[in-house]
C-alpha cells in the first residue's frame, strides 16, 4: 500500500484522546493509520518573523509536519486571498467578496511554501491528498519542482457555476492551476459539474468520458465523493450518560416545551439572519406555539479578524435580542442565542434533545451539522430535519423537509409542520436518511477518494 501524505491548511492533533476531532480529521487519520504516512499543513501558529518550518511530531505510523506562517503570509493568504476572496465567492456570496493581486500573490507563495517543504519529503510512490480551497494551487507549485507523482484535492466547500467564479479577476490562474491534479474530487454533482462546465466552456477543454478531462495540455479526473459521518458513533455518543449531562440540565430547563436546534459556525454563509427572522415570521404566524417552543441557536465564532465576521457576529446580537424583546414573557424566552462552541461529546447529546433540527445555510459544501442531527436522533421517536436546499446534504437527505434558506415565510411553515409531524412519518423520513447515511458512510467517502487517486 503506497504511503498517504495528507496536505490541509490546518493539521488536527495526531494523539489519540486529543481534542475531539471533526469529520476530516477522523476520516484522515484512520487512512494514515492503516497506510502509514504524513499530515502536513499550517500549525495555527503565527512566527514572530518569517514563515518556518516545526518540528516534527511522530506517533506510530503518522508524522505530524507543520509550518507556521509569517505575519504577512498569514495577512495575504489566510485572511487575505483564501477567507476573503474565494470563501465568499464559492458561496455565491459576491457582495462580501473582495479581490487584491498583492493577496493573491501571497495565496500562491503560501501554496509555494507548502510545496517546498513538501517536495523534500515525498518519495515517489507516495499518494498526495489535499484538502480544499487553501490549497487550489499546490499541485501546481509541487509540479513546478518536478514532483510527478499522484496528487489529488478535494473540495469540501461549492464549487460555483462558472458566472460566478469569474467574477474573481484570476480565475483561470486558479483553474489552470487545479487541473495540475490528477483527480479533483467534489461533494456533489452540481459542483463538479460547475468545474467541467469552466473547462469545457471557459478554457476550451475536451471531455473525454464526461468524467476525464483534458485541458491546458494535462488530463485530469473529476469525481463526486460526498462526505459522510460515522453513524453509528455519533449515536453512541448521543446516548451516553457520561456525555448528557448538558442535555439533561437543557430537558429539565425546557420542561415538556419543544427544541428547535441549530448549530454554525458564525458565518454569514450559514444563513443566520433569515433564519432569526424566520423564527420571528413562525411566532407570528403560528402563535399557538408562543410560550412553549424554544429555539436555541450555537453559534461559536469563527474568523473574528476578519472584518465581515466582526459585522455578522454584532447584527445577530441585536437580532437575538429584538426578537426576544419583542415575544418573551416573564416565564419564557423565546430564543437563546449562544455564542460559543461545545466539544463533540456535549453536542450530540443536545441534537438527541430537539424535536426539530434547522439547518438553512444559504449555501454549503455539505453541512455536515445536518448529518449528525440525523444520526443522533432515536430512531424510535426521531426529531425532523428541515434543511436549505442549497447545503450540499440536501442531495442525499431528501427525505428532509427542504427549505429555501430566503424565503422566511416557508420556513416559518416548515417549522410548523415539523413540530407538528406525526409519529409515523418522522420514523419514516428518518429511516430513509439513515439509510442514505449509512450507504455514503465517512469510510466510504475516504477509501473511494484513496483508491481512485491510487489507480488515476
Ligand atoms: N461543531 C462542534 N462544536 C460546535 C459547533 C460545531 O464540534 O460548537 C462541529 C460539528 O459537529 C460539525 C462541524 O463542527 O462536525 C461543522 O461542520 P459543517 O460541515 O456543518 O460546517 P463547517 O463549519 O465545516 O462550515
Amino acid at each position: 500500500m503506497p504511503r498517504l501524505v495528507v496536505v490541509s491548511n490546518r493539521v488536527a492533533p495526531i494523539t489519540e484522546g486529543e481534542a475531539a476531532a471533526g469529520g476530516l480529521a477522523v476520516g484522515v487519520l484512520d487512512a494514515l493509520r492503516r497506510q502509514g504516512g504524513i499530515w502536513f499543513g499550517w500549525s495555527g501558529e503565527i512566527a514572530t518573523g518569517e514563515s518556518e518550518v516545526q518540528p516534527d511530531q511522530t506517533q506510530g505510523a503518522i508524522t505530524r509536519a507543520t509550518l507556521s506562517l509569517s505575519r504577512r503570509d498569514y495577512d495575504d493568504f489566510y485572511r487575505g486571498f483564501a477567507n476573503g476572496t474565494l470563501w465568499p465567492t464559492l458561496h455565491y456570496q459576491l457582495g462580501l467578496s473582495r479581490y487584491d493581486r498583492a493577496e493573491f500573490a501571497g495565496y500562491r507563495r503560501v501554496n509555494e511554501l507548502f510545496a517546498t517543504s513538501l517536495a523534500a519529503r515525498l518519495a515517489p510512490d507516495d499518494l498526495v491528498w489535499a484538502h480544499d480551497y487553501h490549497l487550489l494551487s499546490l499541485a501546481e507549485a509541487l509540479r513546478a519542482r518536478g514532483i510527478a507523482n499522484r496528487i489529488g484535492l478535494f473540495l469540501h466547500t461549492p464549487f460555483p457555476a462558472p458566472q460566478v467564479l469569474m467574477t474573481i479577476p484570476a480565475h483561470r490562474e486558479l483553474v489552470r492551476a487545479m487541473t495540475c491534479y490528477d483527480l479533483l474530487g467534489f461533494q456533489t454533482e452540481t459542483d463538479r459539474l460547475a468545474f467541467v462546465d469552466y473547462v469545457l466552456r471557459e478554457a476550451g477543454g475536451e471531455s473525454i468520458d464526461g468524467h476525464c478531462l483534458s485541458v491546458f495540455g494535462r488530463c485530469l479526473r473529476t469525481e463526486v465523493y460526498p462526505i459522510g459521518v460515522q453513524v453509528e458513533e455519533v449515536r453512541a455518543q448521543a446516548v451516553l450518560p457520561a456525555n448528557r449531562r448538558h442535555a439533561t440540565r437543557l430537558r429539565a430547563n425546557l420542561q415538556d416545551g419543544p427544541l428547535i436546534l441549530s448549530v454554525d459556525r458564525l458565518d454569514y454563509s450559514k444563513g443566520l439572519r433569515q433564519r432569526f427572522i424566520a423564527f420571528e415570521r413562525f411566532l407570528l404566524d403560528y402563535p399557538s406555539h408562543r410560550g412553549r417552543v424554544t429555539f436555541m441557536q450555537i453559534a461559536p465564532p469563527s474568523r473574528g479578524d476578519i472584518q465581515t465576521y466582526r459585522e455578522i457576529r454584532r447584527e445577530l446580537e441585536g437580532e437575538a435580542g429584538r426578537i426576544n424583546g419583542r415575544f418573551a414573557e416573564v416565564d419564557w424566552m423565546p430564543l437563546r442565542y449562544l455564542n460559543k462552541g461545545f466539544p463533540r461529546d456535549v453536542l450530540m447529546p443536545l441534537y438527541a434533545e430537539a424535536q426539530v433540527g434547522l439547518v438553512t445555510p444559504l449555501r454549503d459544501g455539505m453541512n455536515l451539522v445536518a448529518k449528525e442531527y440525523v444520526a443522533a436522533q432515536d430512531p424510535d421517536d426521531p426529531g425532523v430535519l428541515i434543511l436549505s436546499q442549497f447545503a450540499g446534504a440536501a442531495r442525499e437527505l431528501t427525505a428532509a423537509l427542504i427549505v429555501n434558506p430566503y424565503d422566511e415565510p416557508a420556513m416559518a411553515a416548515a417549522l410548523d409542520e415539523g413540530l407538528r409531524m406525526s409519529l409515523t412519518e418522522r420514523r419514516e423520513r428518518h429511516a430513509a436518511m439513515l439509510a442514505v447515511m449509512r450507504a455514503n458512510s465517512l469510510d466510504r467517502w475516504r477509501d473511494r477518494f484513496v483508491d481512485d487517486l491510487s489507480r488515476a
